[in-house]
């Protein structure tokens, strides 16, 4: 009998800024999204508050002010951090883990004498450990899994921070599910949402009593397998081994418009560290290299520019792909405009054992390679762009507005924490 956890980390981001403020608890918290454009995430008191996510800060602002609100920065690399040591806290407690998102992760309790004291176990030794409260969802499917962890984050009476299906007698489970929307489903977005609404389907249970074969034609395989698992039919399982990306991307709009080439050059080198990273821990190489820079759409001036470098061989060589890159850059860069954003992707992606040598050009240099081990081992162990490019050092003021950010208090020693004993 299969039997998964969701476990997904309560208003994440918020949570991640208050493990080193204690005094931020119970105070309402929202953090805005890159270039503190608008609220990416919302303590529970700042969303009683009314805070929508996704809207745009400035429009709240004043609210913000009038009610204490306490604004961040989102500082992704705490968020990160702390994610891993909260997935590693988790791995102990189950013999298979599919790290799902930043926050959350399915574990696979099967054969676990019981999985309710395990699950709130596990509650507590994240809460202990890391300071990050969760919620633990529990079914017979991963698809039930998760609509359990909803359950036991929103729905009253059931919203303790556990819940498990298998506590409802069969025709409970079908009443709760009969006032869960069916939108709240796993892979049902709001799109297909509208649609099911439309053929008068608009719960988890219609979804779950819906016959097989009418949604398989009328819709897909896909959500034929959704009924299934809402109907306790595990259809998916753990994937414990992340699947490699087909392409990488790293863009960013700037703080401040420019129309500087120097600038943009900066931008486009620490982007190209930064996939180039990437690309190295997935043991990628790739043989182009697509740059782009653009002003705003709704501007005097729109323009993309956008253009694609073929490199002789595949690699994973900063230097080679930064190389690339300005070169593609010069060709887009149009003097005079106000630049809002630029970006690079890399592409045609393959294992890097694979990659064939090109006949007419030299064999990557062996140095080159251990170059990159050790710039990346030393960006792991004292933060990024520790080690960098001359090119992405040249302009440092390029990047993105953070007003607010907090300290990288777990993973930068000039930012740790300070603990000061008061006489
Ligand atoms: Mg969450």
């Amino acid at each position: 009998m299969s039997l998964f956890a969701l476990v997904d980390g309560n208003n994440f981001y918020a949570s991640c800024e208050r493990v080193f403020r204690p005094d931020l608890a119970g105070q309402p918290i929202v953090v805005l999204s890159n270039n503190d454009g608008c609220v990416v995430a919302a303590s529970a008191e700042a969303k009683a508050l009314g805070f929508k996510m996704f809207g745009p800060f400035f429009e709240i602002a004043g609210l913000c002010r009038r009610h204490g609100v306490r604004v961040f920065s989102s500082n992704y690399t705490l968020y990160g951090d702390m994610s891993r040591r909260m997935m590693a806290v988790l791995a102990q407690h189950a013999p298979g883990q599919e790290v799902y998102s930043i926050d959350e992760c399915f574990l696979d309790l099967a054969g676990a004498p019981d999985a309710d004291a395990l699950a709130w176990r596990m509650r507590e030794d994240v809460w202990r450990r890391i300071g990050i409260p969760v919620s633990v969802g529990i079914g017979a499917s991963k698809t039930l899994a998760k609509l359990a962890n909803h359950v036991a984050k929103r729905v009253e009476g059931w919203d303790d921070g556990v819940f498990d299906w298998r506590w409802l007698a069969p025709d409970e489970a079908d009443a709760l599910m009969s006032r869960l929307p069916v939108g709240k489903v796993w892979g049902v977005g709001p799109r297909l949402a509208a649609k099911l609404m439309e053929n008068g389907i608009d719960n988890a249970l219609g979804l779950k009593l819906a016959d097989p074969g009418w949604l398989k034609r009328r819709f897909s395989v896909t959500l034929e397998r959704t009924a299934a698992e809402l109907n306790g039919i595990s259809c998916l399982s753990l994937e414990e081994t992340a699947q490699p990306r087909q392409q990488i991307i790293a863009s960013r709009s700037f703080g401040e418009k420019t129309s500087d080439f120097p600038v943009l050059a900066a931008a486009i080198s620490h982007h190209i560290a930064r996939a180039g990273e990437k690309l190295r821990e997935q043991r990628g190489a790739a043989r182009l290299v697509g740059v782009s820079a653009r002003t705003s759409p709704f501007g005097d001036d729109p323009y993309h520019g956008y253009t694609v470098v073929p490199l002789a061989q595949p690699s994973d060589d900063t230097i080679e792909l930064t190389r690339a890159a300005l070169s593609g850059l010069r060709d887009i860069y149009r003097r005079g405009l106000r630049y809002q954003k630029a970006g690079v992707v890399l592409m045609e992606l393959s294992p890097r054992s694979r990659t064939q040598a090109d006949l007419f050009s030299a064999a990557p240099d062996p140095r080159r390679e251990r170059l990159m081990r050790a710039m990346d081992a030393i960006n792991r162990e004292y933060g990024h762009s520790c080690v960098k490019l001359a090119s992405e050092a040249l302009t440092p003021n390029w990047d993105m507005r953070q007003d607010q950010r907090s300290p990288c208090y777990s993973t930068r020693f000039d930012q740790l924490p300070l603990a000061r004993a008061d006489s």
